[in-house]
């Protein structure tokens, strides 16, 4: 991509409004443009990362046998009604009235509606378990919409939905998303930490929340250090390898401040492991049981005939969130350098070359190289504006591709000032380069 060619609105200094470096950022580079109050639109860099995220999340539902389905946005009132929650949600829950004067909303999450889809078409033991999920916008009236997409009240969510026929095999599912989540942020480059968490408004006894360390975030946790060098890389889809990893982070005390203990933090965690600290929720798992399947009568016939009504658990990331959490994770303000995980960076490397007006010879040396690059499915953003060569650097910094090349009047003809964002230039050619992305790419 041209640069020249990109709606991408740089912004010379911090906007006022934006007090975390995630909003920020965003704005600065011209990710979002706010719409209305906590209300957003999304402009192509800021789409074109999202969008990736949206894409490793999808991909390790799938690896655990979830179903990707697409529910609406707007959803009758009834099924809310028969569950309950109609009147206990609140003023966060946008209300509608269609042209028949029938009440409808904006759907701040997904229960309801997929438990109603469910006790409709499934009907025997024999299809459980169903993993069910789907990533759709929610709107949530938050009192107070703060730092851009991090808390705003229309935003991306993958929600998924399991159904079991006993609380053995819904546990089960639990694990199984507890592992995805697992794997999920570590692809995105986050460490994200499973706490055991207070259920709120969707209900339960089962719930942990993933939450990655930052100043700016709104949890506060209290944690046993031990839990931050686990990991899951001997753990299958078996039931027992799962359960061993819950047993595994469960032995540590990693709790947010709702279910935060004085006694039982001092009593568990010795003083050098102590952590308090804050950090962003990016996802949240639930395990309630029947809490939906008895009001809405969503149950399965047994063996020898008996009805049971399905366990469920339900299971939610951030996907918008995400990109502001990157962002909270990644990005050096102080210098103003962003540096994007390869895998949902917005262009794998950015072409800076330096020219005027007078001899663009450097910028037809970088269309080549450009071409060259595109054949081998390397995504490039390359600089052909008039700014001078400081702005560039500047600008492309704060646009975080992970690798620069950087051509200059004087580049011998094969080999290239090539370096990763923020650290040593080296002088390459073109095809070690290629060599060097695409190897990191398959990583
Ligand atoms: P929070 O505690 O941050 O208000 P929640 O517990 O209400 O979140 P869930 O119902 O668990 O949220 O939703 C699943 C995920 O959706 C959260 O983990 C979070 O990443 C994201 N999310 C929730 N509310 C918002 C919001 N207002 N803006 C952006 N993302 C959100
Ligand atoms: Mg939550």
């Amino acid at each position: 991509m041209h640069i020249s060619k990109l709606l991408i609105p740089i912004l010379k200094n911090n906007s006022s409004e934006a007090t975390i470096k995630s909003h920020q950022l965003m704005l600065r580079v011209g990710m979002i443009k706010q719409s209305s109050a906590g209300i957003y639109s999304w402009l192509p860099l800021g789409l074109k990362i999202m969008k990736k995220i949206e894409q490793i999340v999808r991909e390790e539902q799938n690896k655990i046998g979830a179903q990707e389905i697409l529910m609406p946005t707007i959803q009758p009132s009834e099924i809310w009604k028969e569950s309950g929650r109609y009147d206990d949600y609140g003023q966060e829950m946008l209300r509608i009235k269609d042209r028949q004067n029938r009440d409808m909303l904006y759907g701040p999450t997904n229960e309801e509606l997929v438990t109603d889809i469910f006790r409709s078409l499934v009907k025997s033991y024999k299809s459980l378990p169903q993993l069910l999920y789907h990533i759709q916008w929610k709107f949530r009236d938050e009192m107070r919409p703060r730092f851009g997409i991090m808390r705003c009240r229309e935003f991306y969510m993958k929600d998924a939905y399991s159904f079991d026929q006993n609380d053995e095999h819904a546990l089960y599912s639990y694990n199984k998303f507890f592992l995805s989540y697992l794997k999920t942020f570590k692809r995105l480059e986050l460490t994200a930490i499973p706490m055991a968490a207070d259920t709120g408004p969707i209900g339960g006894n089962l719930s942990h929340e993933f939450i990655i360390l930052a100043e700016t975030g709104e949890s506060k946790i209290f944690a046993d250090k031990r839990i931050f060098e686990l990991d899951y890389s001997d753990t299958s889809l078996e039931k027992k390898s799962l359960e061993t990893l819950r047993k595994k982070y469960d032995q540590y005390y990693s709790v947010t401040d709702e279910k935060f203990n004085k006694k039982e933090f001092e009593k568990n965690v010795s003083e050098e492991n102590r952590l308090i600290t804050k950090g962003i929720e990016v996802g949240h798992i639930f395990y309630f049981g029947d809490k939906y399947s008895k009001p809405m009568n969503a149950s399965v016939d047994l063996p020898g005939g008996m009805k049971q009504f399905v366990k469920m658990g339900s299971y939610g990331i951030g996907v918008s969130r995400l990109v502001a959490a990157i962002i909270e994770a990644k990005y050096d303000d102080k210098n103003e350098i962003m540096k994007w995980p390869l895998s949902v960076a917005p262009y794998d490397l950015a072409l800076i070359p330096m020219y005027n007006k007078n001899d663009n010879s450097a910028l037809e040396k970088a269309n080549n190289i450009y071409l060259e690059l595109k054949k081998n499915n390397i995504d490039v953003l390359i600089d052909d504006s008039d700014e001078n060569f400081s702005s560039k650097i500047k600008k492309m910094n704060l646009i975080g591709c992970p690798f620069q090349i950087i051509i200059g009047k004087k580049s011998e003809r094969d080999f290239f000032e090539f370096r990763e964002i923020n650290k040593n230039t080296e002088n390459l050619s073109l095809n070690n380069i290629i060599e060097i992305i695409t190897k990191q790419k398959k990583n």
